[in-house]
This record gives structure tokens, sequence and C-alpha cells, in this order.
């Protein structure tokens, strides 16, 4: 009898996370993030990406306008910028890419790496991210919707940590880009 209860328990909160996870599904969301907890405006995206957007326009106008680049460059600032823009949306758009494919499935391997991001993003990278190293194995016992769950929950932290810190993520991605061109890898 215990263990029937235990089962219409179970089974009640599965089909409550299910609810809850196509209400996030059919949510009118920001098409680039995806971001569900965020309105959208009538473009389609969220305050954050069409500040990116709106900069990236306006960036992208001045740059044209410029003679060509020369060896000491004086308009490397603008470029740069424009530069650092552009990073910045395609990072909007990851986030979007991920969200998307996290709400189809999450594997264990997935919930312990945004226990990883989030903890680097608190912590630190160095102290932060090896709190979870390896504790996959802690997930293979939730079912796949309640994975999808869990991942969604930490994600809503971990995405709005990343708007907050788009500008130097983006500047930092954007140096490591340029480095690896000129180290040629
Ligand atoms: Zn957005």
């Amino acid at each position: 009898m215990d263990s029937e209860i235990q089962c219409d328990r179970l089974k009640l909160l599965e089909d409550r996370i299910r609810g809850s996870l196509e209400d996030v599904r059919k949510r009118k969301r920001c098409k680039w993030c995806q971001n569900p907890k965020v309105p959208v405006s009538s473009k389609g995206l969220c305050s954050s990406c069409y500040r990116w957007d709106r900069m990236q326009r306006k960036l992208s106008k001045e740059v044209e306008g410029l003679p060509a680049r020369t060896i000491r460059d004086p308009h490397w600032k603008l470029r740069h910028e424009l530069d650092v823009a552009n990073c910045a949306i395609e990072l909007c758009k990851g986030d979007g890419d991920t969200l998307e494919t996290q709400l189809d499935q999450t594997d264990p391997a997935d919930i312990e790496e945004e226990f990883q991001i989030l903890a680097a993003k608190m912590l630190g990278p160095r102290r932060g991210a090896p709190l979870f190293q390896g504790t996959a194995h802690f997930f293979y016992d939730f079912s796949p919707t309640q994975r999808v769950w869990l991942w969604y929950l930490l994600s809503m932290i971990v995405s709005e940590a990343s708007r907050r810190d788009r500008i130097s993520t983006a500047r930092s991605v954007n140096l490591r880009n340029k480095h690896s061109k000129i180290g040629g890898g």
C-alpha cells in the first residue's frame, strides 16, 4: 500500500513537472537568448538582446563609413567595439541554442556542467568549477523529465548572470579569438 501511494505521488510529481515544462516551451521567448522569464518586444527580442542589436547596427554603420584599415589604425577602438558587440550577439544566440537543446533532452553530464558553471560564477573558476566534478552519476536516477526541469531551474540563475556579465565575457572571448588568429590556431 505504501509503495502504491509513493508511486502515485511520483506520477503526480512527474505530471506537474511535465506541465511546467510545457508552459516554458509554449511561452513567448526572446528569439536570440530564448530567456522565458523576460518580456519580449515587438521585434521578438528581450531588452538586453535588443540593446546589443541596436548597438551593433549603430557601430556597423559607423565602421562602414571608415577609410580602409591602416597599420596604425586610428579607428581601432570603434572596430574593436563592433567586434565585441558581434561577439556578445553570438553569446546571446548561443545561450538560446543551449536552452533549446536542453529543453528537449538533458543528460546527467549536462546537469553536472550547469552546477559547475554556476559555482564558477559564484566562486571563480578555480574554486567553483571543481566542486561538482564527477557528480554526474547523482543524476542518473532522475527521470528524463526531472533532469530537464532541474537543468532548467539552474539555468535560470546562470542565464541571469550571463546577461549581467555579457560585456566582459564578450571582451574576453573576442580577445581569445584574436590571439588564436594571431597564433594561427
Ligand atoms: Zn534575449
